[in-house]
């Protein structure tokens, strides 16, 4: 049994049910469709009812489940090199996992200013500073624990002091107490991004690169980017969700992947990044001062409320305050248009909803907040899971592919670098094995998912206001 599962997950080196079982150990591999290497089991192709439209959304889910399973034959290469997909949290923790174990990786990412994903900050001007995803997160796993100490002595990572709580419409602020530390990156949470990977020959970054297509060819995977090739790669890593990855498993040859990551929910929330000249009348007290960050209670359009300029300047005056505002999920889900194209009318309304939300938080009368010099809304389309299989990653040792992200185990920034590192040491002990015993690799592949708890903005584990997580972890501490 592999060294990793026997740490992280005895349960996954076995298939976890008959089905599962003959497909991993029955299916015949009868022919090479594909060049050589990797093949593909045979299957009749799907017959077209006469008067059935070409293309449904249905049929193209259906197919992409249908897909012929790729099988790569080839041995293991004695220098391995893996192509992750996605650079955020979890796909930087995965490179740097294998990267502690010696293998190569490429991780490519469409960020234009930068890796990170959902750790984003924004800097307009080269004044104003905003978090406008993830805000801050705590560490209760033992492991994420340790990787963050060790950040915060390097002066990258410090606690957040100031005060974070709950706040109901009128003003009524209960700070949340102080008993698991809440961190933040010095200069914004993107600042993670560039932290998590340690300098090494082993790591190769491509951004901006929106991988589009997969191929196994020759017992390898081959990228590319709309039409132009991106390389040749020994196991591959997708390190993303949403509509881009189902979109780039559906013509894969992973079906299990793909009927994993479609079983996936994402939440939509709406962001508004807001500075104002003037302060915000945020409550306040002799023992606690005024407010930082807020969760919100009961108002639609508003679930959380920070001050930037407070949380990343605590020592600076006179700066203009930068407030980042998320809307509900809920809300989210009833105002949702195409992020890349959202319409004037619809930015519109989402902003003063917005404001009226700020204004209702604070207990001021309606019209009376202060007029922001600067405002951006945002749509995050795929915000925050849903729903989690609830396993540490996941992954298809036929078609030497695995999945790691946030949504494996929860929805924060903690789960997504757990997830990133314990497929690190999966695949790493998988090609330890030289694709010997594939069986004993599969992991996740018939997990089903279960509700996720938490905020709106994601799962703060050890936080007191923390509602008790439905999917927990099923991550053993390393020894
Ligand atoms: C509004 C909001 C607030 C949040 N607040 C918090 C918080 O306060 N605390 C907390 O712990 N968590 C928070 N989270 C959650 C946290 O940000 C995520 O859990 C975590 O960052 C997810 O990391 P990831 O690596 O799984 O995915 P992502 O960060 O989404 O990374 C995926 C990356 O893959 C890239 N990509 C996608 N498709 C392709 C492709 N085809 N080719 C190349 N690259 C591709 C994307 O551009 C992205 O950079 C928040 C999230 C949101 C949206």
């Amino acid at each position: 049994m592999p060294p990793s599962l026997l740490l992280h997950r005895a349960p996954c080196a076995r298939p976890t049910s008959a089905r599962s079982a003959s497909r991993l150990y029955c299916s015949p591999v009868v022919a090479a469709t594909n060049g050589a290497g990797g093949s593909r089991s045979p299957k009749p192709p799907p017959r077209r009812p006469p008067g059935k439209p070409r293309f449904s959304r249905q049929s193209a889910i259906r197919k992409s489940f249908q897909q012929e399973q790729v099988v790569f034959s080839t041995p293991v290469p004695a220098d391995p090199t893996v192509a992750v997909i996605g650079g955020g949290a979890s796909g930087l923790a995965c490179a740097s996992a294998l990267a502690a174990r010696g293998v190569r990786s490429v991780v490519f990412d469409t960020g234009k200013h930068g890796l990170g994903g959902r750790l984003a900050t924004r800097t307009v001007d080269g004044e104003l500073v905003f978090d406008h995803a993830a805000q801050f997160f705590t560490a209760g796993d033992e492991r994420f624990r340790r990787l963050v100490e060790g950040w915060v002595e390097r002066g990258l990572v410090r606690e957040w002091r100031g005060s974070v709580g709950e706040l109901e419409a009128g003003g009524r602020f209960t700070p949340t107490p102080f008993s698991t530390p809440r961190y933040i990156a010095v200069n914004g949470m993107r600042q993670l991004a560039d932290v998590m990977l340690p300098e090494s020959d082993l790591i190769k970054v491509v951004r901006p690169s929106w991988i589009s297509k997969l191929e196994p060819f020759n017992g390898t995977w081959r990228l590319f980017e709309n039409e132009k090739p991106q390389g040749q790669y020994d196991a591959l890593v997708i390190a993303h969700n949403g509509k881009c990855a189902n979109r780039l498993l559906s013509t894969s040859g992973l079906p299990q992947l793909t009927k994993q990551m479609k079983r996936l929910e994402l939440s939509s929330v709406w962001a508004l990044l807001a500075a104002f000249e003037d302060p915000l009348p945020v409550p306040q007290n002799s023992s606690y001062g005024a407010f930082e960050g807020a969760f919100v209670r009961d108002i639609d359009s508003l679930s959380w409320m920070a001050n930037n300029t407070r949380k990343l300047f605590p020592l600076e005056t006179g700066r203009p305050e930068c407030w980042t505002f998320f809307s509900t999920a809920s809300y989210g889900r009833r105002n949702k248009v195409p992020q890349e194209n959202i319409p004037n009318a619809t930015a519109g309304k989402v902003k003063r909803d917005m404001l009226g939300g700020v204004e209702l938080a604070l207990g001021l009368s309606k019209g009376s907040l202060q007029l922001p010099f600067y405002t951006r809304v945002q749509l995050w389309g795929a915000a925050l899971p849903m729903n989690t299989p609830g396993v540490p990653c996941i992954f298809d040792p036929q078609g030497r592919a695995g999945i790691c992200g946030d949504w494996l185990t929860g929805s924060s920034i903690e789960a997504a670098v757990l997830s990133g590192m314990s497929l690190g040491d999966h695949v790493a002990d998988y090609f330890a094995s030289h694709g010997e015993r594939p069986e004993e690799f599969a992991v996740g592949l018939d997990d089903s998912l279960n509700r996720v708890e938490g905020h709106d903005i994601g799962q703060f584990p050890g936080l007191e206001s923390q509602k008790p997580q439905v999917a927990e972890p099923q991550l053993a501490p390393t020894v």
